[in-house]
């Protein structure tokens, strides 16, 4: 057991603060705690204070809040709170099934937005004791030769990790706006950041897949009014449907038919957007032999490892059931 000290903050800013006053890795934000407990327990953080905001999140009827330029979700709003609100499931199907999948009720209860965007991979030689792979500042990927059955088939440099939210592929579908603090000056600074900007595969495997300084925190998501509409989906195959990841997602967006966005998940490093695929739709009517050719354009460039290859059919897989569900409409 590694002794820290537990602060629970009594505001964003109070937050913002003391991560401001921090060394990088010195201070563990932590919100619903369930990814952070679990890199507690296998020591891939050694915090010296744990920053507790759970005590931040709003009433339940303010997790998710109506304006005029959409839906601006709460960074502490549980998924639960998310996938039954009415707005959500109205206007962004995609990010009400991307916030209902995930995990079990019970995680889903307790699980925030913003902690489920900066989630760490899952990677069982990453998540080890027992191996320091380049992630961890070692000498080699112990995926490349050994068991790789979840890992990237698109998208991977030398670490072959996937991106673990469920949340992600959807927002990026839905074109959703971060908004993230950081205090400057005495006073709570803020940027707006487009989650596809926010998720980078990192050039150097042991730095994070989102683009986040050590003293920022996520306060806010915001779903554009743009977006809306019956027309967006989520798709995830999973080997069981409840206590785990999914092994392929696809999120696709036709509500702006001739701008569609469609991202897979779990399948590269980060959510990964098809912007060939994108084009190849955009303002068409989606025939079987488009969707065939829209199939083939998905998974031209994967590069499936030694066990992963079955990863390359669920991708084309997904892609087709989530083009067909945002076709359709909710
Ligand atoms: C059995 C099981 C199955 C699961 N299956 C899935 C699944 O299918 N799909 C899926 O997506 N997830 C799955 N999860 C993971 C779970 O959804 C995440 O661990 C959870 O969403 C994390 O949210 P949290 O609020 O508990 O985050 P925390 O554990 O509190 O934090 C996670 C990370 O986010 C950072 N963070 C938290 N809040 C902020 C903020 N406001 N700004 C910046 N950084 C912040 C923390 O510092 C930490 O690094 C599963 C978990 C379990 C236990
Ligand atoms: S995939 Fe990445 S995290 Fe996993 S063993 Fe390889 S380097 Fe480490």
């Amino acid at each position: 057991m590694i002794p820290f000290e537990f602060v629970t903050a009594r505001s964003f800013e109070a937050a913002a603060q003391l991560l401001a006053e921090s060394r990088r890795g010195d201070v563990l934000l932590k919100a619903g705690g369930i990814d952070v407990v679990d890199r507690l327990k296998e020591g891939l953080d050694r915090p010296k204070v744990i920053l507790n905001i759970r005590g931040l999140r709003p009433a339940r009827a303010d997790a998710v809040r109506k304006g005029d330029n959409g839906l601006t979700i709460h960074a502490l709003a549980t998924l639960t709170e998310i996938n039954e609100n009415e707005a959500v499931r109205t206007d962004y199907p995609a990010v009400a099934a991307g916030t209902r999948k995930p995990a079990t009720p019970q995680v889903r209860n307790v699980a925030s937005l913003a902690g489920n965007l900066c989630q760490k991979p899952r990677c069982w030689y990453y998540r080890s004791l027992d191996f320091r792979c380049l992630k961890k500042g070692g000498d080699r990927c112990y995926a490349v030769n050994g068991d790789n059955r979840y890992h990237a088939v698109l998208g991977a440099g030398a670490c072959h990790i996937v991106a673990p939210s469920s949340a992600a592929p959807s927002l990026m579908a839905c074109g959703a706006m971060l908004r993230i603090g950081r205090y400057v000056d005495g006073k709570l600074s803020e940027r707006t950041l487009p989650i596809a900007d926010f998720y980078r595969v990192p050039s150097n495997p042991q730095d994070d897949e989102f683009q986040l300084g050590h003293d920022e925190l996520i306060l806010d998501v915001t779903l554009p009014q743009s977006a809306a509409g019956r027309h967006s989906a989520y798709v995830e195959l999973k080997e069981k449907q409840s206590f785990d990841w999914a092994m392929a997602s696809c999120a696709v967006n036709l509500n702006e038919r001739a701008a569609p966005r469609i991202v897979l998940g779990a399948v590269a490093p980060i959510p990964w957007r098809l912007p060939k695929v994108e084009q190849l739709v955009a303002g068409q009517k989606l025939t079987d032999t488009l969707i065939a050719e829209a199939r083939r354009a998905a998974i031209a460039d994967a590069r499936p490892m030694t066990n992963n290859g079955y990863k390359v059919t669920l991708a084309g897989a997904v892609l087709e059931h989530a083009l067909r569900a945002a076709d359709e409409g909710a």
